[in-house]
């Protein structure tokens, strides 16, 4: 009998569960399978609410399909006449400069221009940013190895304004970080190859379009590319029910929390939760790098040192219901993302009964604005109606709110983002290496190879792979 305890029940702990279901039965390999929880449900941020005809998501909104493990996952689950796209109609997404929002200019994504031309149009950088963009192709590339943060790539690319007025809010809007703070190569590493490919990004952006190479970014949508990116009718939360629905009943422990971790003597691993002791052949550890820190620092200060170097940060969304009329704006886009130079608590709004249909009620729109590490520490010291006030206060003007909201919901979220710091490849090799020396012991979640659901996914597949793999090492 395999005994396998997998910790957290997020979208990565649930694939691995599912994967070590499968592959027991197909190998022949009895299998006993804890998976442990400490919140109240599966699914771990993956949580969508339903009130009044609104159907709100209090953790992601949206996986990109890309990536394929969360596209085949949910068509293997049944969900694939579930699944919905961004609404077509909408291409454009903006970025705010003082109240006034600006589309980002056409074929910009993420931390470049795929054209100059939408770029020298925008209002959001001055003449002078302009110049310094278009002088992108004659800027020497960075040969050799080693990596760099996404702060110093656009800035030695494009200059420091394509960086704080474009990038900076685009890159921060999903990794939750400041772009110094990021690995290029860890989080947005197609960049880096274009620049050593084609000396430029600009050039290697016009080779793609001559058709000479396959591989780039689309050039008709702005912003993050919301064409690649689904949901399901009934939100997200449906992908993390479906899957805790795929997990044995007696399998899956609620609000139960693992204190620690030990090794045994008999090459096995003890875990506690609540004070009570099980023993296992194999645990998989599928919560943020941070987290697993408490647990496995205490085997060893190595352990400390390389889990410390995948830090995360705490979130918090806010949805926002409003009558129709009380909204000034057209929201004729997904939504915008907020420079940190604006200064602003709100690091960004999604319109979300314009991005997804079936949202909100016919006559009512939904917001929901994403906020950072920053303000979930007012939101601590402060109080939730404190930060609901200056929330709405920095809305006002931007969507010309003319009523209060119909009614509020926040979520919280403490260090469940992950981010890559320059650097990070290294370190998860590191981490991987030290993993795969230590009998028994396998790490998934989105702390490692990827920040998003589809890279979660695919961690907890891959442990369940090795565990299976590595049988007769057990
Ligand atoms: C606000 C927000 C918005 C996001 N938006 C998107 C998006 O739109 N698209 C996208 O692709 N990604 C998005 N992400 C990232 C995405 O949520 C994650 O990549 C993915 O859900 C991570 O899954 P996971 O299973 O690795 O971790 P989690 O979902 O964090 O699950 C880990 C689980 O482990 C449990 N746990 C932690 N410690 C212990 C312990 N000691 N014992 C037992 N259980 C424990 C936790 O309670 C949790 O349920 C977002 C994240 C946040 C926070």
């Amino acid at each position: 009998m395999l005994r396998v305890t997998i910790i957290g029940a997020g979208v990565s702990g649930l694939a691995c569960g599912i994967e070590l279901e499968e592959l027991s039965k197909e190998k022949n390999v009895p299998l006993e399978l804890n998976i442990l929880e400490a919140g109240p449900k599966p699914g771990g941020t993956l949580s969508t609410l339903e009130q009044d005809g609104f159907l709100m998501e209090e953790g992601p909104d949206c996986f990109i399909t890309e990536k394929p493990a969360a596209l085949e996952l949910s068509k293997k689950l049944g969900l694939e006449g579930e699944l919905i796209r961004t609404n077509p109609t909408l291409k454009q997404s903006f970025i705010l400069k003082g109240t006034k929002l600006y589309p980002i200019p056409e074929g910009f994504y993420m931390l470049a221009p795929s054209r100059l031309m939408p770029l020298m149009r925008t209002p959001l950088l001055s003449p002078l940013g302009k110049l310094r963009a278009a002088l992108e192709p004659f800027v020497k590339a960075r040969r050799g190895p080693g990596d760099e943060s996404v702060g110093a790539f656009v800035r030695r690319r494009f200059g420091r304004e394509v960086l704080e007025a474009l990038a900076q809010p685009l890159v921060g809007g999903v990794y939750n970080a400041g772009p110094d703070d990021l690995s290029v190569a860890a989080c947005l590493p197609r960049f880096r190859e274009m620049e050593l490919k084609y000396g430029s990004l600009l050039k290697a952006m016009a080779a793609r379009r001559l058709g000479v190479s396959g591989r780039g970014m689309s050039t008709q949508v702005s912003g993050a590319r919301y064409s690649l990116f689904v949901s399901f009718k009934k939100g997200l939360g449906a992908l993390g029910e479906a899957m805790a629905s795929k997990i044995p009943p007696a399998s899956l422990w609620l609000q139960a929390p693992v204190q620690s971790l030990k090794p045994t003597e008999h090459g096995t691993w003890e875990i506690t939760s609540h004070g009570r002791a099980q023993e296992a052949d194999a645990i998989v550890l599928a919560i943020q790098p941070a987290k697993m820190r408490p647990l496995l620092g205490p085997l060893g200060p190595e352990w400390d040192k390389l889990l410390s170097a995948v830090p995360a940060h705490d979130s918090a969304t806010l949805n926002l219901g409003f009558r129709l009329k009380d909204v000034g704006h057209p929201l004729d886009g997904f939504g915008f993302v907020v420079p940190a130079r604006e200064k602003k608590l709100i690091v960004g709004c999604t319109f979300a009964s314009q991005k997804f249909e079936g949202r909100a009620p016919e006559d009512c729109v939904l917001l929901r604005a994403f906020l950072g590490s920053e303000a979930v520490k007012d939101i601590k010291s402060q109080g939730e109606a404190v930060i609901l006030e200056r929330v709405l206060g920095e809305l006002t003007p931007i969507l010309q709110i003319q009523g209060p909201p119909m009614f509020h919901h926040w979520a919280v979220y403490e260090g469940s983002m992950s981010y890559f710091r320059p650097g990070h490849l290294d370190q998860v090799s590191l981490l991987e290496e030290k993993a795969a020396e230590t009998k028994g012991l396998y790490l998934a979640g989105n702390g490692l190879k990827g920040a998003g659901i589809p890279d979660a996914i695919a961690a907890g597949q891959d442990a369940a792979e090795k565990i299976i793999q590595n049988l007769k090492l057990i």
